[in-house]
């Protein structure tokens, strides 16, 4: 099998290149190594699909986040659906097991492991932004034991098999072979007596409370990180991140798209015949009004500029827009029929213009 080499390599960037970066980057590269420039060489073309790789992967957020976290293996779990499926409050099934406790001998550092948490949040507060607090059950380094495992007054003693290298080494013919040691799993020390608290762990589970910001502009989908709030880690390693998943309500008026907010209006016969005035409401809890001229047809679409959404980047708002539905009466009553009567005896040509082009085409057809 090949070596797979590292897509931010590939890419010649930085590990915390931002989205724009990574684009730039990509773009250059693959002008470069295009087929079409370079007819005939095989090289060039491993290379264009290298990089073609590598920006599929990094111009995603959740796959950037998951080969940061777990590299090749963690994107080939994720592209065959290993990504999703968490409910709201569902924590804590989800440690990410040992992927980061490949063990290495010379470094017990671990980090931990890290957390997912989802939430749910009205409309309005996907547009205007809202502080929640929430609460999850993480790993945490127990106080009883400062995180060594070993019963207070104790230590760590240096494991009597391997003497603390972490290895058994056998001599075979020529080679000497190297295996963990099975007495301390490779961690050249061990703990006599565990605290009574954690087992010997050095960590414990404990129950976070956190206040998080979720800002102005979020979508549904969305997922946010909140660096360090993930699960402590082993012997003074980092800890692990959380990540918030953000499910927004479907609101009963306003559906969004991006940064535009989409609204269908219902209008009656009349003031789209006659023309009238109408107030539509806007997501900033208030009303515009809008001009509705005479012989508008349902499907026009009127434009509020700068009442859609906030951008989580910053600057401008998108737009709302209305789409008019012309609403033709039902439940008549007699007089109402009658008048209908009457202005149907009145329509020419004239009155329904689309009609009659629709007509004349027809015959142009027979
Ligand atoms: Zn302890
Ligand atoms: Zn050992």
């Amino acid at each position: 099998m090949a070596y797979k080499r590292d897509y931010y390599e590939i890419l010649e960037i930085d590990r915390n290149a931002n989205a724009d970066e990574i684009k730039k980057a990509y773009r250059k590269l693959a002008q470069k190594y295009h087929p079409d420039k370079n007819r005939g060489d095989g090289d060039s073309e491993e290379k264009f699909k290298e990089i073609n790789e590598a920006y599929s992967i990094l111009c995603d957020e959740e796959k950037r986040a998951a080969y940061d976290r777990f590299g090749h293996e963690g994107v080939g779990a994720f592209a065959s659906g290993g990504g999703g499926g968490f409910g709201f409050g569902d924590i804590f099934g989800d440690f990410f097991g040992d992927i980061f406790s490949q063990s290495n001998k010379k470094t017990k550092r671990k980090r931990g492991e890290d957390l997912r948490y989802g939430v749910r949040i009205k409309f309005e507060e996907s547009l205007f932004g809202v502080s929640k607090q929430i609460k999850y059950n993480r790993y945490e380094t127990c106080s009883t034991c400062g995180g060594t495992g070993a019963k207070k007054g104790t230590n760590r003693v240096t494991c009597p098999v391997c003497h603390g290298t972490g290895e058994i080494r056998q001599q075979q013919g020529f080679f000497s072979i190297a295996r963990t040691c099975y007495k301390c799993g490779g961690e050249g020390e061990i703990i006599e007596n565990p605290c009574p608290v954690c087992k010997g762990e050095g960590r414990v589970i404990k129950e976070r409370k956190l206040d998080i910001k979720i800002p102005a502009g979020i979508d549904d989908g969305n997922r946010l990180k909140v660096s360090g709030e993930g699960s402590s880690g082993l012997f003074g390693g980092p800890n692990g991140d959380l990540y918030v998943d953000i499910t927004v309500e479907p609101h009963a008026l306003f559906k969004r798209q991006g940064s535009d907010i989409f609204i269908s209006m219902p209008i009656s016969f009349s003031q789209a015949a006659l023309g009238s005035e109408i107030e539509v409401p806007t997501v900033d809890d208030g009303k515009s009004t809008i001009k509705i001229t005479p012989g508008t047809q349902s499907g026009t679409q009127f434009t509020l500029k700068g009442k859609g959404a906030p951008k989580i980047s910053g600057g401008q708002r998108g737009n709302q827009y209305i789409n008019i539905v012309v609403e033709t009466p039902t439940n008549l009553t007699q007089k109402q029929k009658k008048l209908f009567e009457e202005l149907a005896a009145e329509n020419k040509e004239e009155t329904h213009p689309l009609k009659k082009s629709f007509l004349d085409k027809i015959k142009s057809i027979i």
